[in-house]
Formats: structure tokens, sequence, C-alpha cells
């Protein structure tokens, strides 16, 4: 029986569709590639379809012999959130409840959710737990906040289990250098910052230089795509087990400013990188930074490249190597 991984065409799938393969898992792939590409799915079987069109995700499940889900078919930008909430709550929301009926109406029940520190919102504590309080600040964190949510009732309801990993900021590229990340437009901070390196952009903006962390700018959790991509592994293999639901921190526990990223980007690619203060980015909290303590108790996952210019090498030379990402 097959692994569906929804938007396993995109960055962090495509990496978790990678370790399935490594592992010698059955692994579907369903993306519509208006995000993802084709190239990035290194393995297994790749169908084109949304997961708006209910028809089509049912169908997905009726002709293939599905054990379980990953899903990360979603939107993902805070900014863009703000300005069109109804794009995300249609995509992020109803998209993922048309696979929860999918997934009930063929008997499947067991999902590991891709869902993000954004649920939290202003953290109450740092490092943040699992347990503290989620009211996020844009309706990104808010639209994986309801999935969550809905995940919870239908475990109650229908038996549905599922583990919720809760992403802090994802980045660096695979170790064969064969995938990474390739947004478009990019908005993300290290690629952006790597574009500059490249001399593909003059400048990186910093999105508000008055928040009250130490240099001013936004603090985050950086973690290894990798990392993460063995994250969805052991979750799985947990349910498999028949443990109960969860939801769990990924995250290196290390808090690093944008001034600081942009410093650890100089200092691993040696070139000078123009930094420019911006007005603040909407939606944005001043500092998330996870605790993971609970997922490295409960299911021994261990972070192999903490290091955040680790995590950037590994960046760099996916660029390097793909200047255009993955087009010709
Ligand atoms: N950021 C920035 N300039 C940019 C892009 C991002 O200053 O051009 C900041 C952003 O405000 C946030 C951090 O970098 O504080 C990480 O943003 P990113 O979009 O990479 O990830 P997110 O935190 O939204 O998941």
């Amino acid at each position: 029986m097959a692994v569906l991984v929804t938007g396993g065409a995109g960055y962090i799938g495509s990496h978790t569709v990678a370790e399935l393969i490594d592992k010698n898992e059955e692994v579907i792939v369903v993306d519509n590639l208006e995000k993802g590409h084709r190239e990035a799915v290194i393995g297994g079987k790749l169908i084109v379809g949304d997961l708006r069109d209910s028809e089509f995700i049912k169908d997905v499940f009726n002709k293939n012999s599905i054990e379980a889900v990953i899903h990360f078919a979603a939107y993902i930008e805070v900014g863009e959130s703000v300005g069109n909430p109804l794009k995300y709550y249609n995509n992020n929301v109803i998209a993922t409840l048309n696979l929860l009926t999918a997934m009930k109406e063929a008997g499947v029940n067991k999902i590991v959710f891709s869902s993000t520190a954004a649920t939290y919102g202003e953290p109450e504590n740092i490092p943040i737990l699992e347990t503290d309080k989620t009211l996020p600040t844009n309706p990104y964190g808010e639209t994986k906040l309801t999935v969550e949510k809905a995940l919870n009732w239908c475990d109650k309801a229908y038996g549905t289990k599922y583990a919720v990993l809760r992403y802090f900021n994802a980045c660096g590229a695979h170790k064969s250098g064969k995938i990474g990340e390739d947004h478009n437009p990019e908005s993300h901070l290290i690629p952006l910052i790597i574009q500059v390196a490249m001399g593909k952009r003059d400048y990186i903006s910093i999105f508000g230089n008055d928040y009250n962390t130490p240099d001013g700018t936004c603090v985050r959790d950086y973690i290894h795509v990798s990392d993460l991509a063995q994250a969805h592994c052991l979750a799985l293999e947990k349910l498999r087990r028949g443990n109960d639901s969860q939801t769990y921190n990924l995250g290196n526990g290390k808090g690093f400013s944008v001034r600081e990223v942009i410093d650890v980007v100089r200092k691993v690619t040696g070139c000078k990188i123009e930094a420019v203060d911006a007005p603040r980015r909407p939606g944005d909290p001043a500092v998330l930074v996870a605790s993971s303590e609970k997922i490295k108790n409960e299911l021994g996952w261990a972070p192999e490249a903490a290091d955040l210019e680790m995590i950037v090498e590994s960046a760099w030379n996916w660029h390097k190597q793909h200047p255009k990402g993955y087009s010709k």
C-alpha cells in the first residue's frame, strides 16, 4: 500500500518524498504543479490534480491502494495571506476538508499534517511549547490551526489518527544537491539573500527594525528541510504503531535575527550582500523559537543539520548548481 503525499512536488514535500523513497516506501504524489515542480519528485507516482476538486481526490483514493497520507499541499505566504485571506481559506481549509472526506470514505485513518509556528501568533513563552496558546496573527496560521482543529474532531468522530507537525522556518537543500528550494515568486528570507549573493537582486529588504528583539529585527528558528522530512517519516511510523494523535513542534531551539541570518549568508558565500531597512511585513510576530523536546523524547527525532551555517551551505550548494531553480 502507498503513502499519499499531497504537495509532494513542493519544497518540503519533495524532500519528504526523497526520504520515503530512501526507506523503500511506495509513494503516490498528488500536486497541482501550481507552485510545485515535476522535476522535484525524484520517485514514486505523480498524479497532477487539485484537492479543491473533491471528485478528483476521491478518484485518487478509489483507484489506488493508499495506507496513509502526508499532507503538504497549501499556500504558505504570510504576507499574501493577510491581503487575500479567502484564497488561503479556500486552498488550505476547503481543499483539506475534501481530502479528509475522501480519506474517511476510503477508510484511510492516518495523516501527518504540515502545520506551522504561525499557529501560535505572538508567543507567550520562548521557547514555544506545544501546549502554549494559539492565537494566529495572520490568515496563513489561522487556516492551519483550523485544519488542526478539524483533525481533532475527525479523530473523535471517525478515528482519524493524526500527527500535526508545527514547523518553524524550513530552509536548506537535500545533500544530493538534486532538490532544493524554488518558489516563484520567492518570498523566503534565505533564498532571497542568496539571490543577492548571486547578483539576481540588488539588496535584501529587512522587514522591520523596531521589533522588541536585540537588534530590532525578527527572530526565527531555522530548521533544515531534510531534518523536517525525517520527522515526517518518524511520525508516520508512530501512527502505524497505533499510537494516539499528537502535535509536535519542529525547530532547532535557537533564534537568529534577520540581520544575523544575512551575516551567516555573507560568511558562507563570501559575497558582500547589501541590506536595506524596510517597513514591517504585516502579520509577523517578533520572535518564534521552538521547543522540540516533545518530538525528541517521544519519537527520537535528532536533527542532523542543526547548525545554521551548515543549513545555509546546503542551500548555497543547491542554488549554485541550479541558478534558475528547476527551470531549464
Ligand atoms: N524577511 C525579511 N526580508 C525578506 C523576507 C523575509 O526581512 O525579504 C523576514 C520576515 O519578516 C521574517 C523572516 O525574515 O521575520 C523569515 O521570513 P520567511 O518569509 O523566510 O519565513 P516565515 O517566517 O514567513 O515563515
